[in-house]
């Protein structure tokens, strides 16, 4: 087994893509708890009302539970609401309920809407006495308040790329989007890793997604792949995470090399980051 690099800052990753169903939660869930196995601390936000990501990690989260919802809005801070992952004592949560849906509302008149998240997170770190190596934020399907307020918190962009033929597409949007909140909320913000997801090696069609994203993006889209897998899919009805549902099969395997590539990238793109904060 390769050494595991832990990085010498902690990564402040959003998890985003404004198509459903390409593979975010799925991607948050288990590289948390492939980053959690090779010890490292690790913090996932959930930001989607629907609470997929807290399902997954096997974490409470019906209307009522304190949530993002209540950070957001200021009520209580992460200290208050985060809970340890019953899979990893290194591993914590920020649970999301279905009352974040009214969110984006509630707080749309607010003058510093788009910052909330960023700083109940920075309020966090003062006080909470730990090291995170990795803070992971799973994203709705939008492209709304709650996605910005997740930008804002980061300085790293995580996208999952469908291995289908409309992928590309979408990309372009999102990138556009990106490069919006970038003028005009977070400078600093830089789209690290696009992770191919459901890639399935019998299909040409995976193949030719991969190499035209891989040729458009060449220092950003990970070597490794995650391929579509029925225990991948299944670990959430069981609250696991498919490294511990499946620890041997390809599903896990793979989310374990996409964290070591991430991981082994990590001072690479930290430097990046720092650069675009002395203004490269
Ligand atoms: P998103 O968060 O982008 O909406 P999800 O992670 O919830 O997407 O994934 C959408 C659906 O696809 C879920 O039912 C999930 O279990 C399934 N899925 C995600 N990744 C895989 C995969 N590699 N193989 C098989 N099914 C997958
Ligand atoms: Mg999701």
């Amino acid at each position: 087994q390769a050494q595991f690099p832990h990085p010498s800052k902690t990564r402040f990753i959003a998890v985003a893509n404004q198509k459903g169903g390409v593979g975010k939660t799925t991607t948050t869930v288990n590289l948390a708890c492939a980053f959690a196995e090779f010890n490292e601390q690790v913090l996932v936000i959930d930001m989607d009302p629907q609470g997929n990501a807290s399902t997954a990690l096997g974490v409470a989260h019906e209307s009522g539970t304190p949530s993002t919802y209540d950070v957001l809005e200021g009520r209580l801070g992460i200290d208050d609401v985060k809970v340890v992952s019953p899979e990893f004592p290194n591993l914590e949560v920020v649970p999301s309920s279905i009352d974040l849906s009214g969110a984006e509302l509630e707080v749309a008149d607010m003058p510093n809407r788009n910052q909330l998240m960023k700083k109940a997170v920075a309020d966090y770190l003062k006080v909470c006495h730990q090291h995170y190596d990795y803070v992971l934020v799973d994203c709705p399907p939008s492209l709304g308040l709650l996605v910005l307020n997740a930008m804002c918190s980061v300085n790293e962009v995580l996208i999952p790329v469908q291995a289908e033929y409309y992928a590309l597409e979408g990309l372009q949007q999102l990138l556009h989007t990106i490069g919006l909140v970038q003028q005009s909320y977070n400078p600093y913000l830089v789209i690290s890793t696009m992770l191919l997801t459901m890639y399935d090696r019998r299909t040409l069609l995976s193949k030719e997604v991969f190499d035209q994203v891989k040729e458009h993006y060449p220092e950003i889209v990970l070597n490794t792949t995650i391929p579509r897998s029925v225990k991948i899919s299944e670990a959430p009805s069981f609250r696991q995470s498919v490294v511990t549902y499946d620890p041997k099969g390809a599903g896990a395997i793979a989310y374990e090399e996409a964290a070591l590539e991430i991981a082994q990238r990590s001072e690479q793109v930290l430097e990046h980051i720092a650069n675009r904060r002395q203004g490269e």
